[in-house]
């Protein structure tokens, strides 16, 4: 057990170092490279770029599949469709809850700092302009959870419709008797290979890290962030408050040491940091709450997906700052009610839109537009959005797995002997 820990510490160690050596390496490029055509083209745009996409893809690859096995034998593992009813319920609550949490930290912090009131923006003409591509309007959201061709939905990785076939062929299974256990079987034998293959990709992990980090940093270099500095540490502070302040609550609400949590999430967190992406995270959100948190496969299958869809804290913590940044920068005063509508489209508009790199930006032009706000006013904290997209999809996954956890344990389907194990798990 000992030799198990050292070699999970080891692991989470070398991809921290990686981590830090990449975002080091990107660094020095931008300051001391950024003319070098050489460096640009065959380090930064060439190995960086190719090696940390392939890994990115390679994690990607392994969502659907995964996703789909492991819902489906959750599902058919569950066998009580009381018990479905109810996990879904308060998976929905919880994350609402948070999400509404999360957003009045962020309008909080920005109103009482007042950041963004010395940008005098109401009369410039700004040099850039930020444009949008349509929000999805809400009917089609709802109707849109329903697939109309299911290999189309796994194609597309449309993870409400995977969830929402998932559920269907899952109870279809259950009904089917002899042949249902057969294809149940068959489901589960095929997740578990599926897992052998998380773990294969997850061996790469340091080396496509170091790669993200190196061209991320690179690219934006540190310096980005001085201009718009209130915007980014109010970002940070609320990001971090909503991190401890909040998520502890709820461990604590449930009787669980929110210490342990953390501890085991390290591994995760690296990976929601240097891909952006709540989704292409799965992968390791299921393993980590599985195989390290202890719980059940037929919660952490099914309300992990969902979280990675629908359950955006970080993201909406952003949305709360950016909106009064700009309202203050461009000299618009916002009423209570405009607060109201600021948080119900902040928690609208991340149902029905996927957990990948930058739709948090996106989906504040559908917020900015409901409250009047000048949308291209986005284009003022876009170049430090890089940056605040990696910490706030830390938080959107910490988001997802504490639900998890917190649903699995009211549930009793968490295994707490697995949980204060500091040593259970796989190392990654
Ligand atoms: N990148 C975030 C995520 O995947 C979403 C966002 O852009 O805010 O969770």
């Amino acid at each position: 057990m000992m030799q198990n820990t050292k070699k999970k510490m080891s692991f989470t160690v070398k991809i921290l170092l990686y981590m830090i050596i990449g975002l080091l390496v990107g660094v020095l490029i931008n300051t001391y490279a950024a003319e070098s055509n050489f460096i640009q083209y065959y380090l930064v745009g060439g190995f960086f770029h190719i090696i940390g996409s392939m890994f990115l893809q390679a994690l990607k690859m392994l969502v659907v599949p995964l996703v789909f096995c492991s819902l489906i034998g959750g599902i058919v593992g569950m066998n009580d469709m009381k018990m479905l009813g109810r996990t879904s319920g308060k998976a929905f609550a919880l994350f609402l809850f948070t999400t509404i949490i999360a957003i009045s930290f962020g309008l909080f912090f920005a109103i009482s700092l007042g950041i963004g009131k010395g940008f005098n923006l109401a009369n410039a003409n700004m040099t850039s302009h930020y444009t949008t591509g349509k929000a999805p309007a809400f009917v089609d959201v709802i109707i849109g959870f329903m697939p109309s061709n299911i290999p189309g939905a796994l194609a597309n990785a449309n993870m409400l419709q995977i969830i929402m076939a998932c559920i269907f062929i899952g109870l279809a299974i259950m009904k089917s008797g002899k042949s249902g256990k057969k294809v149940a079987a068959s489901i589960e034998s095929f997740n578990e290979v599926m897992m052998a293959l998380v773990h294969i990709i997850m061996s790469l992990a340091p080396y496509g890290v170091f790669c993200l980090m190196a061209k991320t940093f690179a690219e934006q270099g540190i310096g980005m962030v001085v201009p718009i500095i209130s915007y980014f540490l109010t970002v940070a502070a609320a990001l971090t408050l909503h991190f401890v302040g909040t998520f502890s609550g709820l461990f604590l609400v449930a009787r669980l040491n929110p210490l342990t949590f953390i501890r085991k999430m390290r591994s995760t967190i690296m990976f929601a940091f240097s891909t952006s992406s709540s989704n292409a995270t799965i992968p390791v959100s299921i393993e980590t709450a599985e195989t390290r948190l202890g719980v059940h496969n037929s919660i952490a299958s099914f309300v992990i997906p969902l979280g990675a869809t629908i359950n955006m804290n970080g993201t909406a913590i952003m949305q709360g700052v950016a909106t009064v940044f700009i309202a203050n920068a461009y000299g618009i005063t916002l009423s209570g009610l405009d607060y109201v509508t600021v948080i119900g489209m902040s928690v609208l508009a991340s149902v029905g839109t996927a957990g990948v790199p930058g739709v948090g930006i996106v989906t504040l032009a559908m917020v900015f537009t409901q409250v009047g706000l000048p949308v291209e006013g986005i284009a003022l904290i876009l170049g430090v959005d890089r940056l605040i997209d990696m910490m706030r999809t830390v938080v959107n996954v910490t988001g997802d797995v504490a639900t998890t956890c917190v649903v699995a344990k009211t549930e009793g389907k968490m295994d707490m002997a697995v949980y204060k194990d500091p040593s259970a798990g796989i190392a990654i």
